[in-house]
């Protein structure tokens, strides 16, 4: 099997990145987005994606695309930290860090840059460019959390 690899932070991340990875919320956020999609399937269409830690309106589950082949990706950084992340065509309520670059990239072809929430500036995911094709956003699905209130 092939690991991608990608430094989790550039080192302006240090800070907020320390407080990021939450096991506990991991499996409650997998059985309420499963919870969700029983319940009624147009209910996903319209939901939005928070951040959350500070509940800022990220991104909508409408924004979902699928990048070779799947929507949800999982890659470890060099550090051995495992991240899975949600491809969205946009993402309204983030910004970027630092400059695009290609070292690690986690998908051929794509430069990367860190995304935080606009809000907090908690590290949220990646923004992927490429001259070739239309970029994309890959947030890091266990600290966002979904709603269907703005
Ligand atoms: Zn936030």
């Amino acid at each position: 099997m092939m690991i991608h690899l990608l430094p989790a932070e550039t080192s302006e991340m240090t800070g907020p990145a320390r407080l990021l990875l939450k096991p506990e919320l991991r499996g409650k956020e997998k059985a309420g987005i499963k919870e969700e999609a029983e319940l009624d399937d147009d209910l996903d269409e319209g939901s939005f994606l928070l951040c959350r830690q500070c509940l800022s309106l990220i991104t909508a589950a409408s924004e979902r695309i699928d990048v070779d082949g799947a929507h949800q990706h999982t890659f470890a950084n060099p550090h051995g930290i495992v991240f899975e992340i949600g491809c969205f065509r946009n993402a309204w309520g983030c910004g970027t860090v630092g400059s695009p670059t290609n070292e690690f990239t986690w998908f051929a072809g794509y430069f990367w840059q860190v995304v935080v929430c606009a809000s907090c500036l908690t590290h949220i995911g990646w923004r992927f460019t490429s001259s070739e094709a239309s970029g994309f956003y890959g947030l890091i699905l266990e600290r966002l959390i979904e709603s269907d209130i703005t």
